[in-house]
């Protein structure tokens, strides 16, 4: 059976970009007769907003996607994420670095706009230094493959263009990749919808769901939402949140962005109408075929 999620931070409100992405996940859901959960990424304690998760979840209400399960929370699965930490110290998937931020520098190389860690601490850790983070030991080469609903096959060598990723901290919090490998492998997610903005972050997913002997889910990567600037919408570049006031009007704006032919008698209806129709006419050929410059 179809499992999708919706992932939001909870580090403020939801803006048209995110917006976007609950949207197209629900849709492709429920066009595929699946379930739709959430899970709410709060591991990251310094980015958290207190009460953002609450009026996340409300905005997520007003725009008629009602999800399938109790959100789950991150913050709430650390024993579980932590038993996974021995497990792959055992089987040398994982091994500890002690480069703190300038050493790690001296370690990299600057490779298209991102720090590519050498792999020096898989070689030159010592019983008395100081764990500073657990790293991924990738395979050389790591070529690895994914199949992205709209744009086909995509391949890349995670050992040339991301290097040994950390995958858990110091004190035992593990990454974002990891973190959502194992709620995904949970939670049965078999297919993931989001902006494609994390392209990458679902190769080195799926590297890491190989090594985990995890299922890799289908992708589809929808196109990003940007502002004037032609930066993508998000919390860092201070994009607003939606109107709340008029969720309908956010609803077909969204659809439209994502090309879904929303015939014009629709819009006098309501959004229960209107997401019915989108639901039962997802049509994930329009979204790329129209979207070439993303
Ligand atoms: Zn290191």
């Amino acid at each position: 059976m179809y499992v999708g999620r919706f992932a939001p931070t909870p580090s403020g409100s939801l803006h048209f970009g995110s917006v976007v992405t609950a949207i197209g996940s629900y849709c492709d859901a429920k066009f595929n007769d699946g379930r739709w959960i959430i899970r709410i990424d709060d591991l990251d304690e310094e980015r958290n907003i207190d009460g953002a998760d609450t009026d996340i979840l409300r905005t997520l209400e007003s725009l008629g996607l009602h999800w399938d399960a109790q959100p789950i929370y991150q913050s709430r699965q650390k024993k579980y994420y932590g038993e996974w930490l021995h497990a792959l110290s055992r089987k040398d998937d994982v091994y500890p670095c002690s480069c703190s931020r300038k050493t790690l520098r001296e370690h990299s190389v600057f490779k298209d706009g991102d720090w590519i860690y050498s792999g020096h601490c898989k070689f030159h850790f010592t019983e008395n230094q100081t764990i500073r983070n657990h790293r991924f030991n990738l395979r050389q080469p790591c070529t690895i493959t994914i199949n992205d609903i709209g744009q086909g096959l995509i391949a890349e060598d995670l050992y040339v263009t991301s290097g040994d990723f950390v995958v858990f901290k110091a004190d035992g919090t593990p990454s974002y990749h990891l973190a959502s490998v194992l709620d995904d492998h949970r939670l049965g997610i078999t297919h993931v919808v989001r902006g494609r903005d994390l392209l990458r972050s679902s190769l080195r997913q799926a590297e890491l769901q190989r090594a985990l002997g995890q299922m890799t889910p289908s992708f589809l990567h929808l196109p990003l939402v940007k502002n004037e600037a032609g930066q993508k919408l998000s919390k860092q570049n201070k994009a607003g949140p939606i109107n709340a006031k008029a969720p309908k009007k956010v609803l077909i704006d969204a659809l439209r962005f994502l090309h879904q032919n929303l015939p014009p008698e629709l819009l006098s209806s309501s959004i229960e109408e209107i997401l019915i129709w989108a639901s039962k006419h997802w049509d994930t050929s329009a979204i790329n075929s129209r979207q070439a410059d993303n």
